[in-house]
C-alpha cells in the first residue's frame, strides 16, 4: 500500500474568489494549479486546510463523517487568517460532488477516502506582508487511504516539551500550514535525540497537543482532556471520542492538566493515554519522555478503553453501529 496521502484522484473541485465573489465550482485536473510566483500564500502563508473522511458501507453507499464540523472549522480558519469568507454551502456541495464522482474508488473499511479541502491566498503582491490577500483559491482534493495501522497499533513515545510551543499562541485554532512548519524543527530533534514519535507540547507545564493530534488521558472510567481555548486545534475526533465516552457512561472532564498530574496519573496501572485525529483515529500512547527520564503509561501497551472507544468510533463510521448522533452524511448515488 502506498504511503498515506501520496495517491490522489485525477480530478478535484475548485473555486476561486475574485472581484469580491466566488466563481462557480469547476472540476479540474488534480495534477497542478497555476499560481503567480508572487502569490500571497507562497510568501505570507495565507493557507488553511481540512481533513475529513468518506466511508464505504456494506450496502455500497458512501458516507461522509461530520462534514458540517469540518466546514465550520474551515470557515473559522479562513476568517482567522483574513482569507476571503468561504461559502459554506458551496464547499459542502464541492465535497459531496467530488466524492460522488469517485464513489467507486472509495476503499472498503478499514480504508477510506481522505478529503482535503484547501484554501490559499493567491493575490500576486509581495507588498502585502501585513495585509490580506484579496483573491483566493479553494479546492477539494481526494486521496484514498488504506489501513493506517497495517503494521499494528504500536503505542507511541511522546516527548513532553515544557519550554517550546507548537505555534504562536493566537494561531492554535487555525489549521494552517505555518503551524506545522513551526512545529517541525523540535519534532525532528525529538525524533533523532530521544527516538520520540511525537512531541506533546506542554508550554509552562500546560498539556496541550502534539503536532497534528489532540491528547486524551484515560484514568479508569474518566477521560480527561484540555478544555477548549484558543491555544490549540479543536479536533473533530476529540469531540467525537468525548461524546462516545459519555455515551458509554464514562465521566468526561475537559480541563487543564499539568505535566506533574500527567506523570503522577500515568504511574497507575489502569491509566491510558491516546492521541486523536482524523487520520489516526485514536492511537495509544505507551511512553512519556520528560527531562531525560522515561515513564511508562499504565502497562505501556494499548489500553482496553482506548481500543474500545476506537472500535466504537470505527463501527459508526463503517455503518456497523447505529449513527445515533447523525454524524454521517450519505452521498447521493
Ligand atoms: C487536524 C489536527 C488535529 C485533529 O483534528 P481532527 O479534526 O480530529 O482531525 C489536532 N491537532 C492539530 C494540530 C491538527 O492539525
Amino acid at each position: 500500500m502506498a504511503v498515506f496521502g501520496t495517491v490522489f484522484m485525477p480530478q478535484m473541485a475548485l473555486a476561486t474568489f475574485v472581484n469580491d465573489e466566488w466563481t462557480d465550482t469547476e472540476f479540474v485536473s488534480a495534477d497542478s494549479i497555476q499560481l503567480h510566483p508572487g502569490a500571497h500564500v507562497l510568501h505570507y502563508s495565507s493557507t488553511c486546510f481540512e481533513g475529513l473522511k468518506a466511508f464505504k458501507h456494506e450496502d455500497g453507499n458512501i458516507n461522509i463523517f461530520r462534514m458540517d464540523k469540518n466546514i465550520e472549522r474551515f470557515a473559522q480558519s479562513s476568517r482567522l487568517l483574513n482569507l476571503p469568507e468561504i461559502d459554506k454551502a458551496q464547499v459542502e456541495k464541492m465535497i459531496i460532488d467530488i466524492v460522488a464522482k469517485y464513489a467507486s474508488e472509495v476503499p472498503e473499511p478499514p480504508g477510506s477516502m481522505y478529503i482535503r479541502p484547501t484554501h490559499i491566498g493567491t493575490e500576486a503582491s509581495i507588498g502585502k506582508a501585513a495585509a490580506p490577500s484579496a483573491s483566493s483559491m479553494l479546492y477539494v482534493l481526494l486521496s484514498p487511504v488504506g489501513d493506517y495501522f497495517a503494521g499494528g497499533l504500536k503505542p507511541l513515545r511522546l516527548l513532553l516539551d515544557e519550554t517550546g510551543m507548537r505555534c504562536a499562541p493566537h494561531m492554535g485554532m487555525v489549521k494552517s500550514g505555518g503551524n506545522y512548519a513551526s512545529a517541525l524543527p523540535p519534532i525532528l530533534k525529538a525524533r533523532s535525540e530521544v527516538q520520540a514519535d511525537q512531541i506533546l507540547f506542554c508550554p509552562n507545564g500546560d498539556v496541550q497537543e502534539t503536532g497534528a493530534a489532540n491528547f486524551l488521558l484515560i484514568d479508569g472510567d474518566e477521560i480527561i482532556t484540555k478544555g477548549l481555548d484558543s491555544s490549540f486545534l479543536h479536533g473533530v475526533t476529540r469531540a467525537t471520542i468525548l461524546q462516545i465516552a459519555e455515551d458509554h457512561g464514562m465521566k468526561v472532564s475537559e480541563r487543564d492538566i499539568t505535566v506533574e498530574e500527567l506523570l503522577e496519573r500515568s504511574a497507575k496501572p489502569n491509566t491510558e493515554a491516546a492521541l486523536s485525529g482524523t487520520a489516526a483515529v485514536l492511537t495509544p500512547v505507551g511512553t512519556f519522555i520528560h527531562n531525560d527520564k522515561e515513564y511508562q503509561v499504565g502497562n505501556g501497551e494499548a489500553g482496553p478503553v482506548t481500543m474500545k472507544l476506537r472500535q466504537a468510533l470505527n463501527d459508526i463510521q463503517w455503518g456497523k453501529a447505529e449513527d445515533t448522533h447523525n454524524w454521517l452524511v450519505k452521498v447521493p448515488n
